[in-house]
């Protein structure tokens, strides 16, 4: 029988960051150097097939640094990590390497400057977050509320509206985090806070190569974790900008065919924490059922990079 056509509409950019690369380099190399096993606090990046492959090199994955035995390197993921918890790790005389984005250690640095100015500090984010209870823990615990979305930000009782700043989780959604923080101008016109917001570049760039593609789809898969907040966020802009069928997909043998229904045109994305082979596996699930044409739709070149950690490019091991 022959196969029905499909054109698969590639958003661009996609996939990996600078920041993703930089932490998965931070693992990978610290393997090389000191050997295994090399322990890393949290997913290095939320995403299983990244997490198991650096598994199966050595890597042991915990949770709380308690979990890590002495004499061994331990990483903090790119997610950052609360400011108790590299002063926990100097107490135990533990070798640590940080693979922090610097994106997120920038909004870091904005939280210190404003506390040290004794400015209170609305973080726009989502709850539970590991990026959000990293940058909350790095002022006084009590310095920063959570500002979630719109109704927070019309209601959240603050001590001194002239007295006042905001940031922002760097994954969020471009569109609502605008909204947030108009209703934040409007009752507090004197706040401070970056030009726009603290959202990366990847993400952003990745929201723009979604909104290009989805009024032309069918259906919209993004390649991505439940827990990767970046990834959830392409879904829900995928949907608000007229593709209601689009969902998130861990590995091609997640995807119900059945529910997708007749569909002639695909969106595929993938988010910042998701590699290209997992894309290419999506696609080669399509071809298996669809006589597959491939539409690569241009969008912006990233050129971002950033350098790895003076202890993985020294010449001689500092561990
Ligand atoms: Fe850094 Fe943005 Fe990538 Fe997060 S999504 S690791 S903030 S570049």
């Amino acid at each position: 029988m022959s196969k029905k056509p499909l054109t698969v509409l590639l958003a661009n950019p996609r996939g990996f960051c600078a920041g993703v690369e930089r932490a998965i380099e931070i693992v990978e190399r610290a393997l090389e150097r000191y050997g295994a096993p090399v322990y890393v606090r949290h997913e290095i990046v939320h995403n299983r097939f990244v997490v198991e492959s650096l598994e199966a090199k050595g890597a042991v994955f915990v949770e709380e640094l308690e979990e890590v035995p002495e004499g061994v390197p331990v990483i903090f993921s790119a997610h950052g990590v609360p400011k108790e918890v590299p002063s926990e790790a100097e107490r135990r005389r533990l070798f640590y390497l940080d693979a922090t984005c610097p994106l997120v250690s920038k909004v870091h640095r904005e939280a210190e400057r404003h506390a040290r100015v004794g400015r209170q500090i609305l973080l726009i984010g989502h709850a539970g977050h590991p990026e959000v209870i990293g940058t909350m823990g790095q002022v006084e615990e009590g310095a920063i509320l959570l500002v979630e979305n719109v109704d927070e930000a019309e209601s959240v009782q603050v001590d001194d509206p002239e007295n006042l700043a905001y940031i922002t989780q760097t994954t969020l959604s471009v569109d609502d985090t605008i909204e947030i923080i108009a209703a934040l101008r409007r009752r507090f016109p004197a706040i401070d806070g970056p030009k726009k917001e603290d959202i990366c570049y990847a993400t952003t760039n990745r929201q723009e190569a979604v909104k290009a593609i989805a009024r032309n789809c069918d259906a919209l898969m993004v390649v991505g974790a439940p827990n990767s907040s970046n990834s959830q966020r392409l879904v829900e802009v995928a949907r608000r900008e007229g593709c209601p069928k689009s969902l998130l997909v861990q590995r091609a043998a997640d995807i119900d065919w059945e529910a997708l229904g007749e569909i002639q045109r695909l969106g595929l994305t993938a988010g910042a924490s998701a590699p290209e082979v997992l894309v290419e596996e999506v696609i080669a699930a399509c071809r298996d059922r669809f006589d597959v044409q491939l539409q690569n739709v241009s969008g912006v070149v990233e050129d971002v990079t950033f350098k790895l950690p003076r202890e993985l490019t020294a010449k001689t091991a500092s561990a």
